[in-house]
């Protein structure tokens, strides 16, 4: 339960004074909280104003910023009521400093009010929006007309806030200054050196800077204010993972201690040596698989980077110890592709291996299960259809989950449900900021493959407009004469199957009329059956340019294709580009990749190709994804609507993230109840940030 000092806090907004019934709906729109529900007190303390008016510069009339709302110093000097009987014309006065002449405009006035505030002669401060109208300045509708009484009253920076429809700021300032107000005292979670280091405030004085700033600087996301606001947040999120991750380690594992006797043998069969990284990886995997806890890895690596070959040695450990093996990837192409490059490995180092897919015949499927369930296979690969009921193991110890993001994390827990405290090791080819790992995956340990195998040669990429289309299709028929393979990517066209699907036809048509037979085709709405026979035929090398809509899988492999062609490339993100290209440059021969683009580029795709031909590096790449697209999209969050967080912003403050990680961590570890004094405060912040769920954690104990 929520402790009861924290209630006044989450009580609604029509709680604070001149917030109504009516007003408080607004207030739901314009706070949005992430519960959906009624915004209340803390959500908007939590909604921080996005910039602010300082009332401190005092500009004169000739240099005020035009267009802004500013506060001027002038003196009146005439007023003038509208004429006779034309009461619809404004109330006009006309004030003045040393550099120049503007009018007030006042519509519908109360006449009283205007001679009582602006009499004739007296010093007033003015704030509204300064215009140029017919050559003239003019301030309609001043939102304040002060005295010198009343401007020493003023909050030097007045806040400015997300507002909606039927809001005003005035309305929207009142309440958070009537939400601060039910700020109550409490103990402080964050470590005080790191608060001393950092010159941070405590969370009541921050809320109060933010609110009620004292000078544009607590506006400014990299404050200190803000940034003990944003650690907060960061915090408590950390910490919840960090209690689940306690909570399924709490579970237990069981060690699988392999003997070496297979990888071993698999490892001499290859023609080529393991990476460094992919050594180092295997040794933190192995230590997860033989230690009596649960691993929970993530193994990141850029396309082609080996990791199909790590996971195979991690499962050759666990069929070492006697146990079972599961992969499982998303795509019916891909499964049968890791199954088919497994199968001669596995064969000659005698591991049973079996495939699951949703197409298997009825008879053959029974037969793998019952084969499963007896312990007579120790590998599985397979796609979805390895989440359903029928499938038993005998001893599943190890779940490996390629391409991560295309299942949900439910998907992930069922099939580690299968066996007895199974490890799971989770592959994901596109390379994920180190930031979004933490946040997303802050569970997990990780294990990365920056490095390439080596003989890889860099992929000449070139940018082409699609007038050259012509040159394009000759140097691709110079290039398949030297028997280069060649993929042939079409756009996504505004995210309509039929459009994309007339684009790929049209080009493989265009293409066929230079190439005839060896030309293929594969698109998202061939049968499965096709598709494959399609992939299969390029694989084999009986067509020569596949053109293909953007199905062509991430992770298919066919060394020998060196050209990438991407028609519409203006239209692809940059991983999305990243991984394509990603499809060639596997082999020994020299790749090319073209971006053909539509003329002229947006500001964003020029950058997007400049990033793709200046670098390789999926991990740069990525990072300057993120910094294009904002956090939320580069793991397709955003439509998922995985709630994002209110006061941290990774892309500002991504790098107090592994701070918060690793004081996270440390008070996991060290008070796994949360019973100490910090303990305690730190409940306090999982409460406020909503985190209750985590808490609950604590008690199942
Ligand atoms: P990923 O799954 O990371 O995309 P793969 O495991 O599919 O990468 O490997 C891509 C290609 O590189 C495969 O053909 C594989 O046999 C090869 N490969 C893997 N490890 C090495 C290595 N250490 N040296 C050379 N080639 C390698
Ligand atoms: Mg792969």
């Amino acid at each position: 339960m929520r402790p009861d000092i924290l209630n006044p806090l989450f009580a609604g907004v029509a709680t604070l004074p001149g917030v109504g019934p009516k007003t408080s709906k607004l207030f739901d729109k314009a706070l949005s909280p992430p519960h959906g529900g009624e915004a209340r007190v803390c959500d908007l303390l939590f909604h921080l104003p996005h910039s602010g008016i300082d009332r401190r510069a005092r500009p004169k009339l000739m240099d005020a910023p035009r267009d802004q709302v500013v506060l001027l110093e002038v003196t009146v000097v005439e007023h003038r009521p509208p004429s006779g009987r034309n009461t619809k014309a404004p109330y006009r006065v006309l004030v003045e400093d040393e550099t120049g002449d503007m009018t007030l405009v006042f519509f519908l006035a109360n006449h009283q009010w205007v001679e009582r505030s602006l009499p004739i002669g007296a010093k007033r401060w003015v704030s509204g929006k300064l215009e140029l109208w017919d050559g003239h300045l003019q301030m309609v509708h001043p939102d304040k007309v002060l005295d010198e009484a009343a401007l020493a009253k003023l909050p030097p920076v007045e806040p400015v806030y997300g507002l909606t429809e039927g809001l005003t700021q005035r309305a929207m300032q009142k309440a958070a200054e009537g939400a601060l107000g039910k700020v109550p005292d409490l103990p402080e979670w964050i470590d005080p050196p790191l608060m001393a280091q950092r010159k941070w405030p405590t969370f009541m004085a921050a809320l109060h800077a933010v609110h009620r700033p004292e000078g544009p600087e607590s506006l400014d996301p990299q404050s200190a204010v803000r940034l003990r606001l944003a650690y907060d947040e960061l915090l408590a999120s950390q910490v919840t993972l960090g209690l689940v991750r306690a909570r399924m380690k709490k579970l237990g594992g069981r060690p699988s201690l392999g003997t070496g006797k297979i990888a071993d043998k698999i490892t001499l069969a290859l023609p080529f040596s393991l990476t460094n990284a992919q050594a180092e990886a295997l040794v933190d995997i192995r230590a997860d698989l033989a230690s009596d806890t649960r691993m929970l890895r993530l193994l990141q690596g850029d396309v082609g980077s080996g990791k199909t070959l790590v996971a195979l040695l991690a499962m050759a450990t666990v069929v070492e110890a006697g146990r079972q093996a599961a992969m499982m990837a998303p795509t019916e192409i891909l499964t049968r592709q890791h199954y088919e490059r497994i199968l001669p490995l596995a064969e000659q180092v005698g591991m049973r291996i079996a495939l699951l897919t949703g197409r298997d015949k009825v008879a053959e499927r029974r037969k793998t299960l019952a084969a499963l369930a007896a312990g007579e296979i120790d590998i599985v690969i397979g796609t979805h259809a390895l989440f359903q009921e029928a499938v038993t193991f005998r001893d599943l110890a190890l779940a490996v989950v390629d391409e991560q993001h295309r299942f949900g994390v439910h998907q992930r827990l069922a099939l580690g449900s299968k066996g007895e405290a199974v490890d799971i090791l989770v592959m994901t080819a596109t390379p994920i900021p180190r930031t979004l790992v933490l946040t997303y995956f802050g569970d997990m340990d990780v294990s990365m493959l920056r490095e390439k195998p080596a003989g890889r040669q860099p992929i000449d990429t070139r940018a082409l407009p699609l007038e050259r289309l012509d040159e394009v299709v000759a140097g691709i028929g110079r290039a398949i004469d030297n028997g280069a393979r060649v993929y042939w990517v079409c756009p996504l066209v505004d995210e309509n199957e039929d459009l994309d699907l007339a684009a790929a036809t049209e080009r493989a048509e265009l293409l066929q009329q230079f190439f005839g037979t060896r030309v293929g085709l594969v698109h998202g709405q061939m049968k499965g059956a096709d598709k494959d026979a399609a992939m299969e035929a390029f694989q084999r090398g009986e067509t020569d340019i596949l053109v293909a809509t953007t199905v062509i899988e991430v992770g298919v492999d066919v060394p020998e294709a060196t050209v990438m062609v991407i028609e519409h490339a203006e239209r692809f993100g940059l991983a999305q580009l990243h991984q394509l290209r990603g499809r060639v440059g596997r082999g020994k021969g020299r790749s090319t990749c073209l971006l053909l683009y539509k003329a002229p580029l947006g500001e964003v795709a020029e950058a997007r190709i400049t990033i793709m031909r200046e670098t390789e590096d999926g991990f740069r790449i990525a990072e300057e994804d993120l910094r294009l697209r904002g956090e939320g999209e580069v793991l397709g969050t955003r439509q998922s609507g995985t709630p994002g967080f209110r006061l941290a912003s990774l892309d500002v403050h991504g790098a107090l993230l592994p701070v918060a990680r690793d004081d996270a961590r440390m008070i996991v570890d060290k008070d796994p109840e949360l019973a100490s004094e910090r303990g305690k405060a730190v409940r306090m912040l999982l409460y406020l940030f909503g985190r209750d769920e985590a808490v609950r954690l604590l008690r199942a104990g």
